[in-house]
Formats: structure tokens, C-alpha cells, sequence
């Protein structure tokens, strides 16, 4: 039974996010806490009823204290419990701060480079987002403000673990998912490196996901595709990617970290796709 609530006492403002031309989802709004352009996006900060303080880039919903650790923790534990001995990561985007938090829980890493394009978004984050973003300073992460497109392609570092977490393939992240920037991504990659990025939704941005698996399989001799429920993304359903030049073997039991969704079972687990999605790969 659905308990009644009073409505009347709810706010009025409501946000909606647009899902390309068909689809439209609409979340009610307590408060606006932040809205600002920065040079590369508008970047508002909403407190709703039911998904908590949301980062909202562009129209399109980032991240939410609600769900944001279920991504946040895939895209992050998953790639470092596939790696022998993971000491220095590049993250590029990742401006809620999210993913890095992650990574900083692992003792063995010893540097994390922080390529995020819009230096607004890290200050916003974490000012108004600390559940997502934390409050502790980490003397191993090293932000760097710049275009993770350029960063890739004349970086001379090599890297253990290479996360790309960024937004939709729209506005300054379009280069983001392209075949040029994965090569460059390969170049800075160590050999027995493992590359980890979001690739998207499986049922609404299917073309996408399948694009992002087929330009990695050019690139990588191992590529698997893992999946999460995460409530905010269009569908619930939302999907990661992760590439090795060797062979990609996790190891459950390198987890570590006070975690909220993943665990052994969903290390050992994740990569078991539904039957739509392996055939979409074939
Ligand atoms: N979890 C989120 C999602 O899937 O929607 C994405 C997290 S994070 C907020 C995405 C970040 O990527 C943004 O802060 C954005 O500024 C950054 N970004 C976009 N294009 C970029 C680029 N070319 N180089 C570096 N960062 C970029």
C-alpha cells in the first residue's frame, strides 16, 4: 500500500531532464542551492525530495547523494581489483570528486592525477556536495585543471590504472569517447595497465555503448563490459567498460574500503551481462 502524502506542503519547482526527443523524467525540487556558468558549462546544485543534493551539468543530472556511490564505486573498484599492484592512476573528468575519493581508499596508491576541464565543478563539489566529494585533503591527488583530450595526447607519464568518468559524449566531453583519445589513453597505459570508463546506458544509449566496446576492442587485446543499477541514469541500468593489453583477471578479495554497494559478490558478479547486452556485443 502507498502511504498518502500531502502534496500541498511540497515545493513547486520541479527539474526536468531530457532524454534526447522521447523521453523526459521529471524530479521535484526542494531548493536550488548553487547555479553558475563556468566557461565550459552551467553547473547548478539542486536539494530534491527524493534523490537528495543532485550536480547538474548542462541540463543533465552528474551525480546525486542519493545513488552517486553506486557509480562512483564501480567505475573505481572495479578497475584497481584488476591490477596486480596499483600505484599511480590518472582520472580524467570526474569533477564530483567521487571516484578519486574511491581510489584514495587504497593504501598502495601512491598518485592520482586529476585531469578534470572545469576547476568550478571540483570548488562546487566540494563545497556543496561533501557526501559525494568528502572533506579530507589527500596529499597523493594531484588536480590538474586541463582538457583530458589534450592531457592524453602529450602526456610522458605511464600510468597502473587509467579512469575516464566523464560526462555524456555532448559539449566539451565529445572528444572524450572518440577512437584518437583511446589510442592516446593506450600510449600512457602501462601493459599490464587496466583502463576503466562509463559506457552508458545499455537500453537508451545502446549505439554509444556499442561504439565505446568496438573502439576499445581496436585498442585492447581485453575488453569486458560491467553493469550496475544505478536509480538516477535514465533506465536504472548503466554500464562501465574495462580494457586491458593483457588480460583482464579481478581478484575480489583486493577490496577494500567501508563500501556501500559493491562487495566480493558483485566483484565476482558484475561482468555477467544480460543476454540482450552480450548480444548487442557480438
Ligand atoms: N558520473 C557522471 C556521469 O556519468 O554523468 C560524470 C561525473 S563527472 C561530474 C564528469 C566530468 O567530466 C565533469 O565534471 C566535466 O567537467 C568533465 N569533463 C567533460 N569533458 C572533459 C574533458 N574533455 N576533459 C576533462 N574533463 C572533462
Amino acid at each position: 500500500m502507498v502511504n498518502s502524502k500531502n502534496y500541498d506542503s511540497y515545493s513547486n519547482l520541479w527539474f526536468t531532464e531530457e532524454e534526447g526527443h522521447n523521453l523526459k523524467l521529471d524530479y521535484r525540487i526542494k531548493n536550488i542551492i548553487f547555479d553558475d556558468y563556468s566557461s565550459f558549462q552551467h553547473i547548478v546544485v539542486a536539494d530534491s525530495y527524493d534523490f537528495g543534493k543532485m550536480l547538474i551539468l548542462d541540463d543533465a543530472i552528474q551525480t546525486t547523494t542519493a545513488d552517486g556511490f553506486i557509480y562512483n564505486e564501480m567505475i573505481s573498484h572495479v578497475p584497481i581489483c584488476s591490477h596486480p599492484n596499483p600505484e599511480k592512476v590518472l582520472i580524467i573528468g570526474g569533477g564530483d570528486c567521487g571516484a578519486v575519493r574511491e581510489i584514495a581508499k587504497y593504501p598502495s596508491i601512491k598518485k592520482i592525477d586529476m585531469v578534470e576541464i572545469d576547476e568550478m565543478v571540483v570548488m562546487v563539489s566540494k563545497e556543496y556536495l561533501k557526501e559525494i566529494a568528502g572533506d579530507k585533503i589527500d596529499k597523493r591527488i594531484n588536480f590538474i585543471f586541463a582538457d583530458g583530450v589534450n592531457y592524453a595526447k602529450e602526456c610522458k607519464e605511464q600510468y597502473d590504472i587509467i579512469i575516464v568518468d566523464s560526462s555524456d559524449p555532448v559539449g566539451p566531453a565529445v572528444e572524450l569517447f572518440s577512437q584518437n583519445f583511446y589510442e592516446n589513453i593506450s600510449k600512457i597505459l602501462k601493459n599490464d595497465g587496466i583502463f576503466a570508463c562509463q559506457s552508458e546506458s545499455p537500453v537508451f544509449y545502446s549505439e554509444i555503448m556499442k561504439k565505446i566496446f568496438k573502439t576499445l576492442q581496436d585498442v585492447y587485446n581485453d575488453v569486458k563490459l560491467y553493469t550496475a543499477t544505478v536509480p538516477t541514469y535514465p533506465g536504472g541500468l548503466w554500464s562501465f567498460a574495462a580494457a586491458s593489453k593483457t588480460n583482464i583477471i579481478t581478484d575480489s578479495k583486493k577490496l577494500i574500503g567501508n563500501t556501500r554497494y559493491i562487495n566480493e559478490s558483485i566483484l565476482k558478479s558484475c561482468f555477467c551481462l544480460p543476454e540482450f547486452v552480450v548480444k548487442m556485443l557480438k
